[in-house]
């Protein structure tokens, strides 16, 4: 559906409908803020080009009557009033910074999709009965500044404003002194319930709304992550004089292990489970191998599904042989949006005659951290190819304006709760 289809079926229903074309010039106009010779951008967190499109984002919000307030991690809050100023305001945004070489859509979209549900309302007078905050959480990529989705987890309680104030970039510049170098260290204070609900439109990232010719994803959560690692103790010796049945080949353990992995995985639907890191030693041609070092990333959206693939790895590991020992060394609970919200956004696209699909995201995103607060979905639109983090990322005008608009029904209904 064209971005003026829309426009006339909400003329229909006698609603403000969002502009699709006015998102795409605003995709484009803050495109230039970090932009790369091959049509990518590269907007690293905290940097004068982050800097660039903040103050372009705070320009555009003071001009369409909204208040924006600063935290103290730079997270920048833009408020447009609503008629019962006494209600929590319904939250909307996303992240504006990028990784190197990274697109024009991730992140941005969701900041924008808000903006241009600014412009619908400010244009034709409307007033929601809640107040509408647009967010722009910082660093939300952690290319720069680890760990990622920092602003967000320190909105959330997750992580301590004076912790990620103190964190340095490869430099030495700490989150601090780089907050004060482009102007955004703020002073706004939250407490937990400032939110009604939050929804967050970001692009896939991953193939499977293209591939499926589906418009939306309806996300219900964020997969759980867990990672091990696995070293395993074989015994180095002569590649040409020791038979084959005196071998203790770790590498040929480490291998039952990677494919053990990905059979765990394909057991345990939709798991998915990678050997991204293999390490042997010696690492050489005439050496039978005698230590190998494995590094194991498992996801699953639920927590019982995680369970039984870890179980099932320890078996795997226990089988290998003796030699072999695994460390659980970092996880990630699974986050499960909040039905209500989640049951907005599919009813939005619905009415608007989109094909959408429930997904569950497998990347992490700010809504995982805002979950744990507030009542919380996401928006998918489709990625060309699946690609992100990738100069090539690509999401068509179209494929854009159907997700503003699915944001932009989903916070009027909502509103009228
Ligand atoms: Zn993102």
């Amino acid at each position: 559906m064209s971005a003026e289809a829309l426009r006339a079926g909400a003329r229909r229903h006698n609603t403000p409908a969002t502009n699709g074309d006015r998102l795409w010039n605003d995709i484009v106009a803050t495109a230039r803020f970090g932009s790369t010779d091959k049509g990518g951008v590269t907007r690293l967190t905290l940097t004068e080009e982050d800097r660039g499109v903040r103050d372009w984002f705070v320009a555009e919000c003071q001009a369409l009557g909204c208040v924006v307030e600063i935290d103290g991690i730079g997270n920048i809050f833009a408020t447009y009033p609503g008629e019962d100023m006494s209600l929590p305001a319904i939250a909307v945004g996303s992240h504006l910074d990028t990784q190197p070489q990274g697109g024009r859509f991730d992140g941005i979209l969701g900041v924008l999709a808000g903006v241009e549900v600014l412009r619908t309302l400010s244009e034709s007078s409307t007033r929601l009965r809640h107040k509408l905050t647009v967010v722009n959480w910082t660093n939300e990529e952690g290319s720069r500044f680890s760990p990622a989705m920092m602003g967000s987890g320190v909105f959330a309680g997750a992580l301590s404003l004076e912790a990620a104030h103190a964190l340095a970039d490869r430099e030495g510049t700490t989150v601090n002194a780089a907050l004060d170098a482009i102007g955004y260290r703020g002073e706004a204070k939250f407490d937990p319930a400032t939110f009604a609900a939050y929804i967050e439109l970001h692009i896939e990232q991953g193939p499977l709304l293209e591939a499926s010719a589906t418009e939306i994803g309806v996300v219900t959560g964020v997969q759980g992550v867990r990672w091990f690692d696995i070293t395993i103790s074989g015994t180095e010796a002569h590649a040409g004089s020791t038979p084959m049945a005196q071998r203790d080949d770790a590498l040929v353990a480490a291998a039952e292990i990677v494919l053990a992995v990905r059979d765990i995985a394909r057991q345990n639907p939709p798991g998915v489970g990678t050997v991204g890191f293999v390490e042997v030693g010696p690492n050489s041609r005439n050496v039978v191998p005698g230590s190998v070092r494995l590094q194991i990333d498992m996801r699953h959206p639920s927590e019982t599904g995680l369970d039984q693939m870890q179980a099932a790895l320890e078996d795997a590991v226990r089988n290998a042989g003796v030699g072999t020992k695994l460390k659980h060394i970092w996880s990630k609970a699974p986050v499960v949006f909040d039905p209500a919200i989640v049951e907005a956004v599919r009813h939005s696209a619905e009415a608007l005659g989109f094909s959408a699909t429930d997904v569950v995201s497998g990347a992490g995103h700010d809504a995982a951290h805002i979950a744990t607060i507030t009542p919380t979905a996401m928006i998918f639109v489709p990625s060309k190819d699946g690609l992100s983090h990738n100069e090539a990322e690509y999401t068509s005008p179209e494929e854009c304006a159907r997700g503003a608009e699915v944001l932009f029904q989903a916070i009027l209904e909502l509103d009228r709760r």
